[in-house]
């Protein structure tokens, strides 16, 4: 068998294996990054799968920690190409009755996040504002967080910490251990403004019944709301920006190429197969590809000790339920009809579509994460509003996220008629919202139905 050495070998080009590539190279160690796909970049993807030059994100979408990410100023990113959008208007909802939609904007507009909000309730917009103020300045705290090992005195320390950053609002140190639902439900007052915040914390990565992520709510979900960025070009320009910055600093990429094996020896990483070739590693074999598959495929249950067997076997991806990527074509982008009250929700990165109150929305939640079929709703985006590279002169890119059950609770049949069937009803909740404008193009339907796709990503 070919054999070839480095100091590292890295398994997977996602956007973590081209960053890890790019330090370890600039630290003088002689680095390959082995990749199954075609292109590098893993989940940071944008294509076309449904109709020429309508270009679709089928993964990460909005980025929320870019500005954190010292990666960008280190390998000179920006200079390579990265660039990015920050709408206005970034979190929103539109209702099906045409009442005044509610929109979260960045955290330089926040008067006018208070103004739409206050339209239901003046005391949920006061205290929205006062947290996302606070939360702003946690800034550096996040980015301290986020590329350092977690330290247990910081999480020990978490349930104190509410007093201290909220006292003065009301906000007890018990906080901290409730779900975000009650959270929501003992701070906000307008039905509207718990519809909005429910859907958002699930998509933020907080399910909204899981005791003691009212800390996560209060800190890191406020910070995180109104922050998010568009990579201009899709996100595939960060995955282009990165693995640009790896050929500079010398990285060997492998495009192409299945890692089948890690080879051990005296139960140390030293190399892996791929392709008929032993790529050998004096210093380190890092994996980007995930916890079950790096341990039980590639590195072997056989190779594990009993304790790392049985935690391998039982890793449990995600919290239970699956987020689908649907992709449209429009003809136009959305006009909705509550824009008659504030026409920016024709301008919201992040529109919440399909929930007429915090019921519809809880509902859709618990449906997804015990097993049932939610009736569809869920969070839209247009990324061809910003940026016009994403589809075709005059048309629009469109996409949004579906909670469905973990895929083991539906069967292939049910799955195979979701795929027939799911579309359709999700656009028919979403044009519910939108205004109908004919003879606004040469179809006559501002809001197209008949060239969107049939497309979901399971
Ligand atoms: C539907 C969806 C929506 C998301 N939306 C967002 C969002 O809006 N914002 C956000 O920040 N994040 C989002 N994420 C999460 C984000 O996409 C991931 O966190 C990120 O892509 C993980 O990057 P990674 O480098 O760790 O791994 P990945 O991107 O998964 O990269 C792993 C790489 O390893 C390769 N690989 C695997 N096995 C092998 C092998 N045997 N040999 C060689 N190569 C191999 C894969 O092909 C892949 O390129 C979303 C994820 C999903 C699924």
């Amino acid at each position: 068998m070919e054999t070839r050495t480095y100091d590292a070998v890295i398994v997977g080009a996602g956007h973590n294996g081209l960053v890890l590539a790019c330090y370890l190279a600039r630290a003088g160690l002689s680095t390959v990054v082995v990749e199954r796909r075609h292109e590098e970049g893993g989940g940071a993807n944008t294509e076309e799968p449904v109709l020429p030059g309508f270009r679709h994100n089928m993964h990460a979408n909005y980025m929320a920690f870019i500005d954190l990410m010292p990666v960008i100023a280190d390998f000179g990113l920006e200079d390579l190409g990265l660039r990015t959008v920050m709408p206005e208007a970034q979190h929103g909802i539109a209702f099906a009755d045409g009442r005044p939609p509610i929109i979260l904007h960045r955290p330089d507009l926040l008067e006018r996040t208070h103004a739409s909000i206050a339209r239901y309730s003046r005391s949920d917009a006061d205290l929205y504002v006062e947290l996302k103020r606070r939360s702003q300045r946690m800034e550096q705290l996040f980015a301290v967080g986020f590329f350092n090992p977690p330290d247990p005195a910081f999480v020990e320390g978490q349930s104190g910490a509410l007093e201290g950053l909220y006292g003065d609002l009301g906000i007890t140190n018990d906080f901290a251990a409730k779900t975000a639902k009650v959270v929501i439900d003992e701070l906000f007052e307008s039905p509207e403004m718990r519809t909005l915040l429910y859907q958002d914390a699930v998509e933020f990565g907080l399910p909204v019944d899981t005791s003691g992520l009212g800390f996560g709510f209060l800190t890191f979900m406020m910070w995180t709301t109104g922050n998010w960025k568009l990579p201009v070009g899709g996100t595939h320009t960060i995955a282009k920006v990165l693995t640009q910055a790896c050929y500079r600093e010398g990285v060997e990429l492998l495009e192409n190429t299945a890692v089948e094996r890690i080879v051990l020896e005296d139960d140390r990483a030293v190399g892996v197969v791929a392709r008929g070739c032993e790529l050998r590693a004096e210093r380190l074999v890092a994996s980007n590809a995930d916890v079950k598959q790096t341990l039980l495929d590639l590195v072997g249950e056989e190779h594990l000790s009993p304790a790392w067997a049985r935690r391998a076997n039982a890793f449990r991806y995600g919290p239970s339920h699956t987020v689908a990527s649907p992709m449209f074509c429009l003809y136009d982008a959305p006009a909705y009809r509550s824009a008659r009250w504030d026409p920016e929700i024709d301008r919201c990165y992040h529109t919440v579509v399909g929930f007429d109150g915090p019921d519809d929305t809880i509902r859709n939640i618990r449906d997804a994460y015990t097993g049932r079929l939610p009736e569809p709703g869920g969070g839209t985006w247009v990324n061809s509003l910003w940026d016009r590279s994403q589809a075709p002169p005059g048309r629009h890119a469109a996409g949004a996220w579906y909670f469905f059950p973990s895929a083991s609770y539906l069967s292939a049949p049910e799955w195979a008629e979701v795929r027939e069937t799911y579309n359709e009803k999700f656009l028919a909740k979403w044009i519910a919202v939108i205004v109908i404008a004919f003879n606004m193009s040469k179809t006559g339907a501002q809001f197209s139905t008949d060239i969107y796709p049939i497309d979901i990503t399971i």
